[in-house]
């Protein structure tokens, strides 16, 4: 069979290492490199992701993968503690006693909220789908538990429409989040970075199939029951980008999911600045929700200076100055003079995940509709979050579909 996969992120790039043993596959992909959302930069001699990356120890397609491709030797599992900043300081919340001493919250306001996050590994997170993040919080441990925790990492992660985002969202969080030890969370890191499943994934594929690098797919038309794509006659198409830019591509019907766009500003400096903490909730607005320090998370003498993200999601089109803002803010807030900033990159992209609005699960796309395949973040593996094992999952089983000729 001629397959043509649209995307050389990872669900892309997982389907092609399934079906390019046994079909013809070209692989389409509009940068000039491959890996997605799991793209890295190259600097000096090392590699660090464009976005904050880490695993979790039940990824375990993920991990099978990696095993396959022969790095899962190069899987680590490290502490990566959490906090929130407030009113200028740093508070570590990984311990119970971190917990207990954190003051923006009463303590019956705490044991409402360790009870909740209890009970999140078990509830049914579907049968939330329905009702708001917000809603179902301040039933559960009220309002003011909500506006003085919950709220700042919704604005965070989704500004304008943390009203909108649904309960099961945010418990698919809390349960994942706080699957944690005594002292912190452990997380997943593959030493040399995820660099390394991508390059090992491209590697095996680049064997097998052509990969089309800057060749975005800008139409796809159906023809004497082939699918012409720029050209060239395919008997199927594996569409794995977000389907709204399908949208004028020639299609008969239009997809679309609502989505978001992230910015992430990475810094290089010689300080820590939060207190050996690797992942920091911004309780006041910023220009950025969290401040990500790779560096307490990796030992930084991989790097030889101390790796710094600045995340923010947006909807629509990145805020115009957005970088200039999110460095000032940082040096002000931190008390960083910007000459200590030894270089600085920013990566956007308008389509980094699915809105996880309410009623979002009826909007899930089947793998095939009308004839064309559908794989990626807006499949059934990534509700209701997406991450890399999820990629993995929705690559896998579209791969499986297509080779079985089955509609899904
Ligand atoms: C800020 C951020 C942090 C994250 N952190 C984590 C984490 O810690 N842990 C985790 O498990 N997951 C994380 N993820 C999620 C994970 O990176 C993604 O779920 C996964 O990489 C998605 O892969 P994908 O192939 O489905 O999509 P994408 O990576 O978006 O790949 C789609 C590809 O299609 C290409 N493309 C688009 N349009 C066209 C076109 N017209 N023609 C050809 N090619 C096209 C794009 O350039 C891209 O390469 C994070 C994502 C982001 C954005």
């Amino acid at each position: 069979m001629r397959i043509c996969i649209i995307g050389g992120g990872l669900t892309g790039l997982t389907a092609a290492y399934h079906l390019g043993n046994d079909h013809e596959v070209d692989v389409y992909e509009k940068r000039r490199s491959l890996g997605g959302c799991l793209s890295s930069y190259e600097i000096g001699d090392y590699h660090i992701e464009e976005f904050y990356h880490h695993c979790f120890a039940w990824d375990t397609r993920l991990i099978s993968l990696m095993e396959s491709l022969h790095i899962s030797d190069r899987l680590e599992w490290l502490k990566g503690t959490t906090g929130y900043f407030a009113g200028g300081t740093v508070y570590p919340l990984n311990t119970p006693g971190e917990i207990l001493k954190y003051p923006l919250l009463t303590f019956p306001d705490k044991m409402r909220l360790g009870l909740l996050t209890l009970q999140s590994r078990k509830m049914d997170v579907e049968s939330l789908d329905h009702i708001t993040a917000r809603d179902f919080i301040v039933r559960r441990i009220g309002e003011r538990a909500y506006n003085s925790f919950f709220e700042p990492l919704l604005v965070s992660k989704f500004g304008d429409s943390r009203n909108d985002i649904s309960a099961a969202w945010l418990i698919s969080r809390i349960g994942i989040r706080s699957n944690r030890g005594i002292s912190g969370e452990s997380l997943g890191y593959l030493k040399g970075g995820f660099h390394m499943l991508v390059d090992a994934l491209s590697t095996h594929v680049g064997r097998q199939c052509i990969i089309r690098l800057h060749d975005p797919v800008t139409s796809i038309t159906r023809e004497h029951g082939k699918w012409n794509v720029h050209g060239k006659l395919y008997d199927t198409v594996i569409s794995t980008i977000p389907p709204n830019l399908l949208a004028g591509s020639g299609l008969p019907e239009s997809l679309s999911i609502p989505y978001q766009g992230a910015a992430c500003m990475l810094l290089s400096l010689d300080q820590d600045v939060t207190s050996g903490t690797y992942w920091l909730n911004m309780r006041e607005r910023a220009p950025y929700g969290a401040v990500i320090s790779h560096t307490n998370f990796v030992p930084v003498e991989r790097y030889g200076e101390r790796l710094v993200y600045l995340a923010s999601y947006f909807q629509g089109t990145v805020p115009v100055g957005l970088d200039h803002r999110m460095i000032d803010d940082f040096c002000q807030r931190f008390h960083v003079d910007s000459a200590a900033i030894r270089w600085h990159r920013m990566a956007v992209d308008p389509y980094a995940g699915p809105l996880y609005t309410v009623n979002f699960r009826k909007k899930i796309l089947p793998y095939e509709k009308n004839g064309l395949y559908l794989a990626g973040m807006f499949s059934f593996p990534n509700y209701p979050e997406r991450s890399m094992n999820g990629a993995v999952v929705a690559g896998e089983e579209v791969a499986d579909l297509v080779s079985r000729g089955v509609s899904g």
